[in-house]
């Protein structure tokens, strides 16, 4: 991530972006604002600068992807975050969706597999760090979780999920929510909130379909 000019065509074309959520049917005003503070472009390399801020996905490195500004919106809302929430993330990739966890007023503990994208990791500081300072980032296998600095009050995984991590409902509190895309097929996934219930079950919403790089098991080393 870089931090360069946030002039007025990107405030507005972030506030295009914020109008077309609403459409699509994002309501919570708190991570509406959120979208509408964060510059998503900063998390993009120069080449999409201009259209960071259409409602699609793309490329970064490490063959992975930032999210879709909707599936960041989605999964932000579905989570409910309150301020200081201990939220961890699977998934570090861009950046992004943390920024605006961040935002959200939440305590963010992130993880992401690949050392190429946790390298970059360093630059979320520099640029947030007085805004943010209760970011941490983590290289690691993000099925482990961080149990050390668990239990969390939410847990957001931003990659496709063969099945509900063990490990990872186990660092979950009571009454704490994970939202989860979990695999129906190998292209598709169904996003799921479970809210951990006191004898430790999983109350259990489904929502839409949504369409993630997959969430693999180890470390990549570059
Ligand atoms: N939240 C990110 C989404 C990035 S795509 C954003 O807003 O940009 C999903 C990311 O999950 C990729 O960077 C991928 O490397 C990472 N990932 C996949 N499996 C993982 C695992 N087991 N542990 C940690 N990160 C993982």
């Amino acid at each position: 991530m870089r931090k360069t000019e946030d002039g007025y065509l990107h405030k507005g074309l972030r506030k295009q972006l914020v109008a077309q959520l609403k459409e699509k049917g994002i309501t919570d005003e708190s991570v509406l604002n959120a979208i509408n503070q964060i510059p998503r472009h900063y998390f993009l390399d120069n080449a999409f600068a201009k259209i960071a801020y259409e409602d699609r996905a793309f490329p970064i490195d490490a063959e992975q992807t930032i999210s879709q500004p909707y599936t960041v919106a989605f999964q932000s809302q579905l989570l409910k975050i309150k301020k200081g929430d201990r939220v961890l993330e699977i998934g570090t990739g861009s950046m992004y969706q943390t920024a605006i966890l961040a935002a959200l007023g939440a305590k963010v503990y992130t993880i992401e597999r690949q050392k190429a994208l946790f390298d970059k990791t360093k630059e979320f500081n520099k640029v947030f760090g007085d805004q943010f300072p209760d970011v941490f980032f983590y290289y690691g296998d993000g099925f482990e979780g961080l149990p050390e600095f668990g239990p969390f009050d939410k847990i957001i995984i931003t990659a496709a999920a063969p099945k509900v991590p063990e490990k990872l409902w186990e660092q979950l509190k009571v009454r704490g929510m994970m939202v989860i895309p979990l695999d129906e097929s190998e292209s598709v996934q169904r996003m799921l909130r479970l809210t951990k219930k006191k004898d430790g079950l999983a109350k259990k919403e489904s929502f839409e379909e949504f369409s993630f790089v997959p969430m693999l098991q180890g470390k990549s080393q570059n």
